[in-house]
């Protein structure tokens, strides 16, 4: 939410470079759909293991790798997501009942066969720990046949008529056979190792070659997971509350990613039909992801913990259900803004973690942040007479504090200011609800300023205009006192008397102090 963030992470724009890298480009090449495989696999087990960390401890919902991919057309893609999912699911299956199968015969038997070479599962595309465990390596079995026997270094051996030299066919491809141990360890070459296996020069250079481009192939495939996980990917759970909304027909497509942030993943989709009639799904929508870690949540737990309205609950919850407040909460905020008219998005739907809502832009191309875009003069004024317009409206109309507000959370679009992020709002009687508005005033002040607006309020004139407060303080720091002192005061308020100052709820009128 802090600007820092949001410039750090970096902003995929609508063109070509994100729909090459990003994760929800179409299923459109070979390669997808065996990462698309690994990634079905994985939600499998991980949703397992959710579940049981669930049970026992709440844990904050990990980024997983891979890529989630919608096709353009949704019917098609998630069939086939479907039939990888049975397909994988089968083939775990297949796999396991082969290693039922390997120990029911080797039993405790010194000699044991291997079923490896029949497995379903490429070893590159299954991450389970389980398969490791149970895989077993035949070219380490310490009961194999010797190697065979190759040329010694002066590269001949016997006399006369019977002399081999190291291009004689028969020891040339023995010794190709035991030259296949260099090969990556991934790397199936059967048996043949353990056998008087002969392997012509032409044989084994294919066959070195397919190997080499296999451990080029299995080291993209891990660069490309990661590049995935760092991107933009969401969790199995995510992915599979997105597909629910594609699937049910109200979203059309999601076609790619917006915003990746350190709190939160925004995607554009297109909209579908409303299962009510009452209700209209817009065009475009945006879906933002509340992505939260652990440190981010507690980072962010000052704006929640104190908000009376969320005081009851936060005590008895966990961390996964604290992220699903912070969705509700910006979904309560932006429907509170809504109905003041202050232009923002419009709530579409919130499932759990996940908040749909109106898309402010145009054909995939998100409305630009204030601080990107080049305004007429006259423009920048009518901004800044809006942005104000929009503080008072927010304050006294919504009894919200935006406590984000800056140049990065207000888009520019049909003309006017859009406000944006508002999850972390709180009323103005949070305990810290003042700072919070102080410091949204000195951004929006000094953006402003900056901008050439001569007729832009300081930060303490504006506080002033929004809050309806008197504070005459004449520099930042004796104000800045005063707001705190206010504060608190208004928490003694609360304790003492069970009640906010009537500073706070006054209706439209400037507030007055009752004590
Ligand atoms: P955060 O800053 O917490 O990551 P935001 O709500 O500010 O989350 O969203 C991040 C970015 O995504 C915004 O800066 C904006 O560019 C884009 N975005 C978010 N919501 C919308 C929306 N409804 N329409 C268009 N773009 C949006
Ligand atoms: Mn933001």
């Amino acid at each position: 939410m802090d600007p820092v963030g949001i410039a750090a992470a970096p902003e995929a724009g609508p063109g070509p470079s994100w729909q090459s890298k990003c994760p929800w480009g179409a299923p459109n090449t070979t390669s997808i759909s065996c990462s698309l495989a690994d990634v079905m696999s994985e939600q499998l087990a991980k949703e397992l293991q959710l579940e049981e960390e669930n049970a026992a401890f709440p844990e904050v919902v990990a980024v997983a790798e891979g890529p989630f991919i919608t096709g353009e057309d949704v019917d098609t893609s998630s069939d086939l997501m479907l039939a990888q999912m049975l397909q994988m699911e089968f083939d775990r299956e297949y796999d396991a009942q082969l290693r039922r199968e390997e120990r029911k015969i080797n039993g405790d038997s010194k000699v044991s066969i291997s079923f490896e070479n029949f497995r379903k599962v490429h070893p590159y595309d299954s991450d389970s720990s389980e398969d490791e465990v149970d895989w077993q390596d035949t070219r380490h079995d310490p009961y194999r046949a010797d190697k065979p026997t190759t040329t010694p270094r002066k590269g001949f051996i016997g006399k006369g008529k019977d002399i081999t030299t190291k291009h004689d066919e028969v020891v040339c491809g023995r010794k190709n056979t035991a030259r296949m141990e260099n090969f990556a360890p991934e790397f199936q070459v059967g048996d043949g190792i353990g056998m008087d296996l002969k392997l012509s020069n032409q044989v084994f250079n294919a066959l070195k070659q397919h190997a080499y481009s296999e451990e080029r192939r299995s080291a993209r495939l891990h660069e490309k997971k990661e590049h995935s996980t760092a991107e933009k990917a969401v969790d199995p759970k995510t992915r599979l509350l997105l597909y629910k909304m594609v699937n049910g027909g109200m979203l059309e497509t999601i076609t790619g990613c917006i915003s990746t942030g350190k709190e939160s993943v925004v995607f554009h989709a297109y909209g579908g039909q409303s299962a009510t009639e009452d209700k209209v799904i817009p065009p475009e929508c945006a879906i933002k992801v509340f992505k939260t870690t652990l440190n981010e949540f507690k980072n962010r737990d000052k704006y929640i913990k104190d908000d009376y309205r969320f005081k009851d609950r936060f005590s008895k919850l966990n961390p996964r259900k604290i992220i699903r407040m912070w969705a509700e909460k910006e979904m309560h905020n932006l429907t509170r803004m809504q109905d003041a008219g202050i232009p923002c998005p419009q709530v579409v739907i919130l499932k759990k973690h996940v908040l749909v809502m109106s898309f402010i832009g145009q054909d995939q191309v998100p409305a630009p942040k204030l601080k990107d875009v080049t305004l007429s003069s006259e423009d920048m004024k009518k901004a800044y007479c809006q942005t104000l317009n929009m503080m008072q409206q927010l304050y006294k109309e919504c009894k919200l504090v935006h406590a984000d507000l800056s140049e990065y959370n207000m888009l520019w679009h049909d003309g006017k200011v859009w406000l944006i992020d508002v999850s972390q709002s709180v009323e103005p009687t949070h305990p810290h609800g003042l700072e919070f508005l102080f410091r949204d005033c000195r951004n929006v002040s000094q953006f402003f300023q900056k901008g050439g607006v001569a007729e832009a309020l300081n930060e303490r004139e504006l506080f002033n205009a929004v809050s309806g407060l008197n504070i005459t303080a004449d520099n930042e720091v004796d104000f800045q006192a005063e707001i705190e002192a206010l504060e608190k005061m208004n928490e003694d308020h609360v304790q003492n008397h069970g009640k906010k100052l009537s500073m706070f709820s006054s209706d439209g009128d400037p507030p007055i102090y009752d004590e």
